[in-house]
């Protein structure tokens, strides 16, 4: 008979190594942790909508009736409206359970096991995270100093079993976009070109019109940070026609649930609200960087998203999110040893703004 221990050396060894990924704690486990009220906390750490979804997407979920059917595995009508959103074609759409459903079908459509994928850290973690599970080798380019593409590292690094690289633009933590010119150079590397646009309503440039000149680029998007679904867990990806039978084939069938397919509907459907808050965002995220620059021990960073990457100067970063904590603040911190002098605070409204700078001031 086997034992626990017999069976738990049959686990891939590759995948009992790897680090977990660190995702933001829920609400009311932060809340826990803050010595103030339910009631008086202030939620920085997701970049998420703090204006919430479209109050369209709360009613039609109200109302749906039919959470006892599948969802269509074809997605029609969403990859449809998706597709009049950005500018496509539907035939260029696959939707998944979140931007991050893409970077997973991906990498396992392309990646054989001990294939190289090019990572460009500090970015977000889902890229090594995909890559391991799928059996691939994460390929560590830094970014710069100031957080831009090292372009020659890149080209150096990639060999014959490099096969993708993964950009994120606007790119998180830091916030700044890479240059049209930048990914040109990276799609003449033989390698297919991700590049995660999941803050690009904050910042208005996007490669998408690109993705029809080029048989390796894809760019995803989502609909977790513009438009406050991020719970519904919807995102896209926009990507060569050729490729877009084969992720379809590999998705999990019914991958968008019900409640997500409304949630993107009624969504598209409410544009004009929705981009009110994110200008309302954009707005806040500029405040918040002004607002950050008058303390002598913070260096903000310029972002095109909806938050801010933040070095600490001469303190601990790690001390200043837990001091935030206590008072019910919660913003970002990244144990690395790269980031570990960083802190990021997501663009909020108005009041949470002010409450953030007010608390640093007490420092
Ligand atoms: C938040 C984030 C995503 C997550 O998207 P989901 O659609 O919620 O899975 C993807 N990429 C980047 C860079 C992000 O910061």
């Amino acid at each position: 008979m086997l034992n626990s221990n017999d069976v738990e050396k049959m686990i891939r060894t590759g995948l009992k190594r790897m680090k977990a990924y660190t995702p933001v704690d829920p609400n009311d486990v932060l809340t826990g942790r803050a010595e103030v009220p339910p009631g008086e906390t202030t939620k920085l750490d997701g970049n998420e909508n703090p204006y919430g979804c479209s109050p369209r997407v709360q009613k039609a979920l109200a109302k749906f009736q039919d959470y006892n059917r599948y969802p269509d595995p074809d997605q029609r009508e969403v990859r449809k409206a998706l597709a009049g959103y950005a500018g496509v074609s539907a035939e260029s759409i696959v939707a998944g359970a979140g931007s991050d459903d893409l970077i997973d079908i991906i990498l396992r459509l392309f990646i054989e096991p001990g294939e190289r994928v090019i990572n460009c850290p500090p970015t977000f973690g889902m890229y090594p995270f995909c890559t391991v599970i799928a059996g691939g080798e994460v390929l560590k380019v830094q970014r710069t100093a100031d957080f831009s593409l090292d372009l020659a590292a890149i080209k150096k690094a990639v060999d014959a079993k490099t096969k993708a690289v993964f950009i994120a633009s606007p790119n998180n933590p830091s916030g700044n976009q890479a240059g049209e010119a930048e990914i040109k150079e990276l799609l003449s590397l033989g390698l297919m070109v991700v590049v995660d646009e999941a803050y690009i309503e904050f910042s208005g440039s996007s490669l998408t019109p690109l993705v029809p000149q080029y048989a390796n680029l894809i760019v995803l998007r989502t609909l977790s940070k513009w438009a406050g679904i991020a719970g519904l867990r919807a995102g896209y990806g926009i990507c060569p026609v050729n490729i877009v039978p084969y992720m379809m084939k590999i998705k999990q069938p019914y991958n968008i649930n019900m409640a997500a397919y409304v949630g993107i509907l009624e969504s598209l459907a409410d544009i004009d609200y929705l981009q009110k808050t994110v200008r309302a965002l954009v707005n806040e995220r500029d405040t918040l960087y002004r607002g950050l620059q008058q303390f002598k021990w913070l260096k903000p960073y310029p972002s095109q998203a909806n938050f801010i990457l933040c070095a600490v100067l001469g303190r601990s970063a790690k001390d200043i999110y837990l001091k935030l904590q206590k008072k019910g603040i919660f913003i970002r911190y990244f144990e690395t040893p790269e980031l570990k002098d960083y802190i990021r605070i997501s663009a909020g409204r108005p009041q949470d703004t002010a409450r953030v700078i007010a608390a640093l001031r007490n420092m």
